[in-house]
């Protein structure tokens, strides 16, 4: 009988697959008492598996390309970081010495204190770096006995069936290579919803499932598993039925994605002709090629902290300029919105503020990052602008600001700008295009107070990603909370909905770039609302322009104004069904 598993759904897609386990090496960890003379062997086994895996760990940066996830250098710099600092690579050692007992039980020991020191910390940065402490111990301990360092891993070459992996979480480091291999699709029993092994995963296309409790108990290597990453459920033991049926699902998906590409080119216009503009969201310069393809309006959301992360030090102007003119130039005319560093909470650097040294720390959600952080380190500030500025000769570009919450930020961001540009008119330098300056409009402050910010914006972003966790505090990146991150709920609907009428009659152009943008099922909510320019990924474009096409905007602007005057879950939800049909 066929049994189902349930996680949170990160990633869409289909999978029919046999399962390659990804055993954690946690499980069978030999536990032995060693006499005084073999003290000096069982400090010298540890030492040479701890320098296996820093090789390992260089070698892995060593193979990554340009074309590489950024995500993959920072998390593999992270675990160097944590495999050198001494609570991890000396204190097993001290262990073994005054406690007797063998490398592998040490070092499992001090990875049991120092994973409750971390759970134990408000911090969110420190408490999600608890996986990676797990991830890098159970490196070390595959080298102490000796097994090949890597995990097995699935073919390479399109012929081949893809597998499925199934681990208890996944490394960044283990990630790398799985480049170019044929992967079905991805279960974990740990992670959330941006979870380092959910953002990988939706950044190479695969479905994924993660947060599912005993997975490693009930799937066995090579066992055949369906994956749904659309709902989040991982069918075992799937009888003859249930593979047919998805098998058939993903012929559908297949052929949809395939028949989606005549859309590339039209216009999108609702039913009744209402134009709607479909922009693209983007991490870094070499993602273009993705936007031009799929036809979009322009990018209505460059995350450009992203520029900052692969890296040890701070970019500079002309490096920004150089990143910031390629986007604009691929898009040729069409217009490019570049946030501005939007640093902190889990956008980590590897050097200077957030990397855990001293100074300056923008890991907490709450504390001082994104514009705050810019706004007390003007240089850096001064020096994006200013190749921004620069980059305009190349098209028209819109700066926005993020994170915005006191009037005095935007005010005094606007200062910094107007400074960049007399800078730069000092330097003889010749701004071609005039910016245009927006803002974020994410947390709820600002959007209770949107009146005021509209006076000083020339438009404003909805992101509802930061949107939704501040107005509910509920952690974007805890699994634990993953239930109660609800864009549906009745004070959302309402924050939205009024930021977006309120910035129209002021007549100031107002978008979404959080993941409501790209959720097909919240597309028509958020026409009906009165949006007319959505940004999202790529992926998700062209579904939900698919959508647009057949909507008619006067039937869902009815039922989306019943929508936000109601408290009413259930109301909302009965509202949000008949929304779907067509
Ligand atoms: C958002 O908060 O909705 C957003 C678009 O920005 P980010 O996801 O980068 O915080
Ligand atoms: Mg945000």
């Amino acid at each position: 009988m066929t049994l189902a598993l349930h996680g949170i759904a990160v990633s869409r897609g289909i999978a029919v697959s046999r399962a390659l386990v990804w055993d954690s090496a946690f499980r069978d960890v030999p536990r032995n008492r060693i006499d005084k003379k073999s003290v000096k062997f069982e400090i010298k086994r540890f030492e040479n598996a701890v320098k296996r895996v820093t090789d390992e760990l260089d070698d892995l940066r060593g193979q990554l390309t340009s074309d590489s996830p950024a995500e993959f250098d920072a998390l593999l710099n992270l675990h160097s970081l944590i495999l050198q600092d001494p609570t991890l690579s000396e204190v097993p050692k001290e262990l073994i010495q005054e406690k007797l007992i063998n490398a592998e039980w040490a070092l499992t020991q001090q990875m049991e204190v120092l994973l409750e020191q971390f759970a134990s910390i408000e911090d969110q940065y420190f408490r999600e770096r608890n996986a990676d402490v797990r991830q890098v111990s159970e490196r070390v301990l595959k080298a102490l006995s000796g097994n090949a360092m890597s995990m097995p891993l699935p073919p390479e070459g399109d012929d081949e069936d893809p597998w499925l992996i199934v681990a208890h979480d996944i490394s960044p480091a283990d990630m790398v290579q799985l480049k170019g291999r044929r992967v079905g699709a991805f279960v974990t029993e740990m992670g959330g919803a941006t979870s380092h092994t959910a953002i990988v995963a939706r950044s190479l296309g695969i479905p994924a499932v993660v947060g599912v409790p005993r997975a490693l108990e009930f799937v066995h290597n090579g066992d055949l598993v369906v994956v749904d990453g659309k709902i989040g459920a991982v069918f075992l033991d799937p009888t003859q039925s249930v593979v047919e049926e998805y098998q058939r699902k993903q012929a559908i998906l297949a052929l949809a994605r395939q028949r989606l590409k005549r859309l590339k080119k039209s216009e999108t216009r609702t039913q009744c002709g209402r134009r709607v503009e479909l922009m693209a969201n983007i991490e870094l310069p070499d993602d273009i090629d993705s936007v031009v393809d799929v036809g979009a309006d322009g990018v209505g959301l460059f995350r450009s902290e992203f520029l900052f992360m692969n890296r040890k030090d701070w970019p500079s102007e002309d490096e920004q300029f150089e990143a910031y003119g390629k986007v604009i130039k691929a898009m040729k005319g069409k217009p490019v919105t570049v946030r501005t560093l939007d640093l902190g909470a889990d956008k980590t650097l590897q050097f200077g503020p957030n990397s855990g040294g001293p100074g300056l720390s923008t890991t907490s959600a709450l504390g001082l990052r994104s514009i705050r952080f810019s706004l007390a380190e003007p240089a850096i500030f001064l020096t994006q602008i200013r190749a921004l500025l620069r980059a305009t000769k190349f098209g028209p570009v819109k700066i926005l600001l993020p994170m915005l919450t006191n009037i005095r930020e935007a005010q005094q961001a606007l200062t910094y700008i107007d400074m960049a540009r007399e800078q730069l008119t000092s330097r003889r330098f010749q701004i071609k295009n005039e910016v245009t300056i927006g803002g974020m409009i994410e947390v709820p402050a600002a959007a209770l107070c949107l009146s005021h910010f509209l006076k000083y914006l020339s438009f404003v972003s909805i992101g509802t990603n930061d949107l939704i966790q501040y107005a509910l505090a509920v952690d974007r990146v805890d699994h634990q909370v993953a239930h109660l991150y609800d864009p549906l709920h009745p004070a959302i609907l309402r924050l939205v909905y009024e930021v977006i009428t309120q910035s129209e009659k002021a007549s100031v152009p107002v978008s979404v770039c959080g993941e409501m943008a790209g959720d097909v099922r919240l597309t028509r909510l958020l026409l009906g609302m009165g949006l007319t320019n959505f940004s999202m990924h790529t992926s998700q474009l062209l579904d939900v322009k698919e959508l647009l096409l057949k909507t008619e905007f006067d039937a869902v602007h009815k039922q989306v104004k019943l929508m936000t005057r109601t408290f009413e879950p259930e109301k909302i939800e009965k509202l949000m069904k008949q929304l779907a049909m067509d």
